[in-house]
């Protein structure tokens, strides 16, 4: 990850394998997991990577210490869009 990235948070997924969850200046988070990296553009919402498990799960922690107050999920109409919000790979 580049230098726009100013909080870094490791996460650990199901599997053990670790994962380096990010934020930048503006408040964009971002992965260093394969399925977040690499998403297809088509899948992306607003010009934007959808967030990946470890994303949700950050927010969702982040959420419950108070850190944040709201995050978005994205679009529940889209069917592919809905994912749960644990860990997972
Ligand atoms: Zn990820």
């Amino acid at each position: 990850m580049n230098d726009k990235w100013i909080t870094r948070w490791p996460v650990v997924g199901t599997s053990g394998k670790k994962y380096t969850v990010a934020q930048d200046r503006e408040g964009n988070f971002g992965c260093d997991c394969q399925s977040w990296m690499f998403q297809p553009r088509e899948r992306w919402l607003n010009g934007k990577r959808r967030d990946c498990q470890h994303i949700l799960n950050k927010k969702l922690e982040l959420l419950q210490a108070g850190t944040i107050t709201s995050f978005s999920l994205p679009s529940l109409d889209d069917k592919k869009s809905v994912r749960i919000v644990r860990l997972e790979d």
